[in-house]
């Protein structure tokens, strides 16, 4: 097996360092090599871990049109992640050993990102019957994070037997907090503007009680529980409340939350039609505070491909959800790096460490020293460029910032001393 020399790499942008990688292992000492060393110049870049999602639609099984294990995970390599947590709304859903094996094999297969099946928590998402969560969390894709992401627990008793049941081993139900009366036909933000624009409200509310709930079945139960997509100031409020008092309780907040508001909805551009929607400036602020200050604990990108054909329609018909992989850590370094709310060191463990921890991936979001896994991503902050939906290596088109343009650029990506991506490029 190759050695890599990275020579002059700043990790979490610190002094230029050399270190080496061989048979899946960093080494911040020359290895005895006796096959060749390949070299590669990382001056003027950043070395971080190799980036976890705990968010991910991979759409495998059943919508292959809008993409694959294999297409998504390249597109995660691209991004800088060597592990992504692939959501359960499938067709057929994750919600059996079965399935579960299937995309994890897959993954491993690709070789480009280790994937990790997050289990559905009920019977085909459905909501009225625990899905077989143990035998998930047994099986050979030794499952830990289960949601219904895309629909919500909302019955309060199979949300608190579900969390009672993975205390059993170590897990966590990931919740999309979405109260689903409130939310009947909700099209975008409820506000001045969805009024103005003719579109049916999704109120700030209607994810916060949902999340006021779930924090006091968590602390209840003694469960962990971890909030998808928070993307409201009040929601950022609860969640503060639920730490504070020593509750189980762990969040998230996509690259789109941080950076786009409501205001985008008035171009009636489905582009924009994201579950739960883009919300005001306020709540942008809000976000990114609580992600400075730990409040929220980690960027998760909520890719969510779709085919041309459910995205080029009057908004109304669309579908909700926008690509985030490629895009993520350039939308983190434009919201809270450039602007000097997250150092390297931090975004590392925004984007690394602890969706590792959170998802019980022991492998994945570990410091870059002595004997850790080779997962690197080398990171260039000093370009900037204009986003070209064209570029991308998802199978879909979706992106919301087509002609906007974001600083960095992932130069190289390594899963266990494997390259995956090389000269921008995937390997
Ligand atoms: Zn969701």
């Amino acid at each position: 097996m190759t050695t890599h020399l990275i020579q002059g790499a700043a990790i979490l942008g610190g002094e230029p360092t050399d270190f080496w990688m061989r048979d899946g292992v960093l080494s911040m000492s020359e290895p005895d090599a006796a096959d060749g060393v390949e070299m590669i110049d990382a001056t003027g870049l950043v070395a971080l871990p190799g980036l976890v999602d705990l968010h991910t639609h991979l759409r495998e099984p059943g919508r292959e049109d809008a993409e694959t294990v294999l297409t998504g995970t390249q597109a995660a390599a691209m991004g800088g992640f060597t592990a992504v947590h692939a959501m359960a709304n499938t067709e057929p859903v994750a919600d059996t050993a079965g399935v579960v094996e299937q995309v994890w094999r897959l993954g491993r297969e690709g070789g480009y990102c280790d994937v990790y099946p997050v289990g559905a928590v009920t019977v085909g998402l459905a909501g009225h019957q625990l899905a077989e969560l143990g035998a998930m969390a047994d099986s050979a894709a030794r499952v830990r994070v289960f949601s219904d992401d895309g629909h919500c627990v909302d019955d309060a008793v199979l949300m608190r037997r579900a969390l009672e049941y993975v205390k059993a081993f170590d897990g966590v139900v990931a919740q999309h907090a979405q109260e689903p009366r409130l939310t009947e036909g909700a099209q975008m933000n409820e506000g001045e503007l969805s009024g103005r624009l003719g579109l049916a409200g999704w109120p700030a509310v209607a994810e916060e009680a949902v999340i006021a709930r779930d924090c006091l079945l968590a602390a209840h139960v003694g469960s962990r529980l971890h909030v998808c997509h928070v993307s409201t100031a009040g929601s950022v409020e609860i969640i503060r409340q639920a730490k504070a008092s020593g509750w189980s309780v762990t969040a998230e907040v996509c690259p789109h939350h941080l950076l786009l508001t409501d205001e985008l909805a008035t171009s009636y551009d489905p582009i924009y039609k994201v579950n739960p929607p883009l919300r005001t400036a306020a709540d942008t602020e809000a976000l990114r505070a609580a992600l400075a200050d730990g409040t929220i604990d980690i960027v998760a990108t909520d890719h969510a491909p779709h085919p041309l054909e459910d995205k080029d329609c009057e908004w109304a018909a669309a579908a909700f959800g926008m690509l985030g992989l490629e895009t993520a850590l350039s939308v983190v370094q434009e919201t809270m790096v450039d602007p000097g709310l997250l150092t390297w060191a931090q975004v590392a463990e925004r984007m690394s460490y602890a969706p590792a921890r959170i998802g019980r991936v022991g492998d994945h979001g570990q410091p870059l020293e002595d004997g850790a896994p080779a997962n690197v991503v080398l990171y260039d902050p000093s370009v900037r460029r204009v986003v070209d939906a064209a570029d991308s290596v998802s199978l879909s088109r979706n992106t919301p910032y087509a002609g906007m343009e974001l600083p960095g650029r992932v130069v190289a990506t390594f899963l266990r001393g494997k390259p995956t991506v090389l000269d921008g490029k995937l390997a």
